[in-house]
Order: C-alpha cells, then structure tokens, then sequence
C-alpha cells in the first residue's frame, strides 16, 4: 500500500515541476523593451522587463493563463 502513496506523490511531483517549468519558459521568451512591461515605465537598465518586483509580480498574474 505504502509503494501507491509513493507513487501518487512522485506523479503530483512530476506534475507540479512540469507547470513551473511552464511558466519559467514562457517569461524567457518575453523580451525586454525598455519599457516595464506592466506598467511602461522605462527602464534604464538592459535586460530588465519590469520597473519593480511588484509589477513582475502582478504581470506574472496577469499573463500566467495564457498558454492554457
Ligand atoms: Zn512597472
């Protein structure tokens, strides 16, 4: 019985590693432009895509449906 569990777990393992694979490949495929990418604010420094931690955040929200 126990041998099922173990296997449940590594299968909602698996799954969930999946999902966060998901998400960390589609923000690298988001370029960056200069420009926040929540709320246009530009930014100074290259290679960065959000002004601020809080708006990647809430990008992240907004956008981690799309794939679906
Ligand atoms: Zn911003």
């Amino acid at each position: 019985m126990s041998d099922e569990v173990d296997i449940a777990d590594e299968v909602a393992e698996t799954i969930l590693q999946a999902q966060i694979e998901k998400a960390r490949r589609q923000q690298d495929t988001v370029q960056a432009t200069g420009f926040c990418l929540f709320c246009d604010e530009p930014i100074e420094e290259p290679g960065r895509r959000w002004c601020s931690s809080e708006c990647r955040d809430d990008w992240e929200l907004e956008h981690k449906d799309d794939t679906v």
